[in-house]
């Protein structure tokens, strides 16, 4: 349980709030772009979260060590680029609830995907299903076809997509977990995602993965927009395997290195089928240029390649950042702060003629995000929240009511750099743009 507290839709109430906030100093971690001289609203931070400070000067200090060592940077100075994808470990355990040993930072999200389908989607001829959700993010959806085809099958056949009933944005669990129960005997694995990129909802993972084990199945997530979202047990939870990226909520930069989680009860199974790499094979032996692929125990042994070390040298401060904060403090104010916006949004649209919020209303069901469907005239809403340096995010009409000029607004409030006062000026800007399209 948590305080319920009484919002106000004023500025003093929103100021009161931010210095009550144990987090609040984190900010100052962060680069804030700016707009007209002053710094904007960010709200995208579900797109691609800010630069943390010493993201430059850690990534600074490889480059002065390549100048100065060459290739003896491998295995001298203070961090060796050898052991590098070590240095995550602890940050990537904090956020995802895994053993430092099922976790590993590498390559990218949708390439992480594949890897793992290749171990963990092993259709045979009674379970060849995958369930997932309908209208998962595209790049899900290419991996998830070609990977069916690649094994033969066909895609109309073999994936079950989770629609949200007639009239509804989202799902409920009672439909997901009949959907496993329905194909169960058929299903090989379930794959969703934590915290689904257009509607902000997020998943109960302990219990669809639970629901999955009991059909036979294995459970994978993509935690692209759940990580750093909202706290994860992944080990506790069962999970088989999950991936995600860290240039959303992890503010780690553009396209930058991507994790994997791989269950211990998995992790040292040797034999399981996997597509190895020279990075994967038994540290101790990897110079030696032998045959035969012995695999590191743990998540480690799925890796391919030498690390990136300068997009992975940015995600250790971002990661750092995490740790320090801790994610149940960040769970804490993020649930304040997304149910602010939540209650200025009401106060702006009383009678909700003008917009509707997507995202679930209870507060268990959702991380950060609330997305905002607009049936007509969201576009300028959002032109002039942009033009007056609050930045959220636009999404063309996905949805059955196409009008023009309809879509959604996602709005993305992190506990770790925004502010209530941030969600208070947005709500100012939102009713002055909601006056002009009246
Ligand atoms: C952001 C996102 C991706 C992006 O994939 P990359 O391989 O990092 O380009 C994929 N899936 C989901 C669900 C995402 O939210």
């Amino acid at each position: 349980m948590h305080d319920t507290i009484q919002f106000e839709a004023t500025r003093e109430f929103a100021e009161r709030m931010d210095q009550a906030d144990p987090l609040a100093s984190f900010r100052e971690h962060y680069l804030i772009p700016e707009k007209n001289g002053k710094p904007v609203r960010y709200f995208t931070g579900n797109s691609l979260g800010l630069q943390p400070v010493g993201a430059r000067k850690i990534i600074g200090k490889e480059l002065e060590k390549w100048a100065e060592f060459g290739v003896d940077g491998h295995f001298e100075g203070e961090r060796p680029w050898f052991k590098y994808h070590e240095l995550t470990k602890k940050g990537l355990s904090v956020v995802t609830g895994a053993l430092e040993s099922e976790v590993v930072a590498m390559n990218n999200l949708t390439s992480n995907l594949h890897l793992m389908m290749v171990s963990f989607y092993r259709p045979d001829k009674d379970r060849y299903k995958i369930i997932m959700e309908a209208g998962a993010f595209p790049s899900d959806q290419y991996a998830v076809e070609t990977q069916v085809r690649f094994h033969g099958l066909d895609p109309e056949e073999a994936i079950i997509e989770i629609a949200p009933e007639a009239g509804e944005y989202t799902l409920s669990h009672d439909r997901i977990i009949d959907t496993i129960r329905k194909h169960g005997g058929e299903t090989a694995l379930v794959l969703l995602s934590g915290v689904q990129y257009f509607t902000g909802q997020l998943f109960d993972i302990r219990a669809i993965t639970k629901a999955a084990h009991s059909a036979g199945a294995l459970a994978g997530w993509d935690l692209a927009h759940a990580v750093g979202n909202a706290p994860l047990n992944l080990h506790d939870d069962g999970v088989d395997f999950a991936v995600w990226c860290s240039y959303k909520y992890l503010n780690s930069g553009p396209g930058s290195v991507s994790g994997v989680f791989v269950h211990e009860r998995h992790g040292n199974s040797a034999d399981l089928p996997r597509f190895a790499g020279w990075w994967g094979h038994d540290q101790d032996e990897r110079f030696l240029m032998q045959k035969g692929f012995k695999p590191m125990p743990g998540a480690d042994g799925w890796q391919l390649s030498n690390v990136n070390v300068l997009g992975t040298a940015a995600h250790i401060p971002a990661l750092e950042l995490f740790v320090e904060a801790g994610m149940s403090g960040l769970r804490q104010k993020s649930l304040q702060l997304t149910g602010y916006l939540e209650f200025l949004l009401k106060q702006a649209d009383p009678g909700g003629q003008q917009f509707r919020i997507l995202t679930p209303a209870n507060p268990e069901e959702r991380g950060c995000q609330l997305s905002v469907f607009f049936p007509s005239n969201g576009r300028n809403v959002f032109d002039h929240l942009a033009k007056m340096g609050i930045v959220t995010d636009w999404r063309e009409n996905q949805l059955a009511e196409t009008k023009e000029r309809s879509g959604v607004i996602r709005v993305a409030p992190t506990p770790m750099y925004n502010t209530f006062s941030d969600v208070y000026h947005l709500y100012q800007e939102l009713k002055k743009a909601l006056e002009n399209v009246r």
